[in-house]
């Protein structure tokens, strides 16, 4: 039976260490971390991580802006307000909440934001940096899942590792991520053959694909560590992950349930960037 891993109970304690870290920085020398939230137009799942960004702002002792543009923004206005923020001490850290309306291009958005305020971990120059392993900003839901892999105990190293699904947000920097830490990782996507074996192979098994009951018992290892970055709906309208939690969890020795698993990380991981920013700015 596979142990439950709580992304809930290791997000509290982390948060708990960034409010006493955010709360010395201010009683250090004045820096509050200031977090700047974009969102443009009205899409109502965006609108839920805007809120839960700020509450997470609130609860650590951050200074949240809050910008919430109409769909009807144009693209050198969004520039122009991030040309604003780029320059605006008290702004450590800026988040374009993503998808943009169709009119806006992603790309040119995020090449706008300075890479020192870029607590996303989305501009080129950070992923490069991610890439190479030295790096200021954490790929936040990556992050969080290295965070719940730790929490496990068990040791990356030397470890097989498969992450099916190879996007810049979730698969890519994840594999970097076990990389550097010397797991011997493989990248599955739409066109891997023999996926099934792949993953049956794994000692970690990491899923970021979308689909909901992707993941099934004959896909994996007796005794593997298995975390599920998926985030679907099944056909009563409720939150699951890609993984067939009944099916799977029997074989693994640890597991991230949906919800509850690597949810909850990824703000916490982005209010460490944004504290990380706002560190960045202590005299030295
Ligand atoms: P993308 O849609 O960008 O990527 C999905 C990946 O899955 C692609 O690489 C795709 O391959 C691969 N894939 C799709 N179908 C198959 C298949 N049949 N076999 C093998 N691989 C397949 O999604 P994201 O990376 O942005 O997100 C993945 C999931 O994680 C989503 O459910 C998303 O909601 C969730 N998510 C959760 C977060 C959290 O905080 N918990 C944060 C971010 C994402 P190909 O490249 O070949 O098309």
């Amino acid at each position: 039976m596979g142990k439950l891993i709580s992304g809930k109970a290791v997000s509290t304690s982390l948060r708990a260490e960034i409010r006493e870290k955010a709360l010395a920085l201010r009683e250090d020398c004045g820096i509050q971390p200031g977090l700047a939230v974009i969102l443009v137009g009205n899409d109502p799942a965006s609108q839920i991580y805007v809120r839960n960004k700020q509450k997470a702002c609130e609860e650590l002792g951050f200074h949240a802006f809050e910008y919430k543009l109409s769909e009807n923004y144009t693209q050198e206005q969004l520039l122009d307000l991030i040309g604003v923020l780029n320059k605006d001490n008290k702004v450590h850290g800026i988040l374009v909440q993503l998808p943009l309306p169709d009119h806006i291009d992603e790309q040119t958005v995020i090449h706008t934001i300075s890479p020192e305020k870029d607590v996303d971990a989305f501009h080129p120059i950070n992923v490069g940096k991610i890439m190479i392993g030295d790096y200021d900003f954490l790929p936040c839901t990556p992050a969080g899942v290295m965070e719940l892999i730790d929490s496990t105990g068990v040791s990356i190293d030397g470890k097989y590792c498969v992450v099916v699904g190879r996007s810049n947000i979730v698969g890519k920097p994840m594999a970097m991520l076990l990389l550097h830490r010397n797991a011997t990782v493989t990248i599955c996507h739409s066109h891997t053959k023999n996926l099934a074996e792949i993953c049956a192979s794994a000692d970690i098994l990491v899923s970021a694909v979308g689909k909901a009951d992707f993941i099934t018992a004959n896909m994996v290892k007796e005794g593997a560590i298995v975390i599920d970055v998926g985030m679907n709906h099944d056909e009563n309208g409720k939150l699951c992950g890609d993984v067939d939690f009944a099916d799977v969890e029997p074989k693994t020795s640890f597991i991230t349930p949906v919800p509850g698993g690597v949810g909850p990380m990824t703000i916490t991981m982005l209010m460490k960037n944004t504290l990380h920013a706002a560190e960045l700015k202590r005299p030295k």
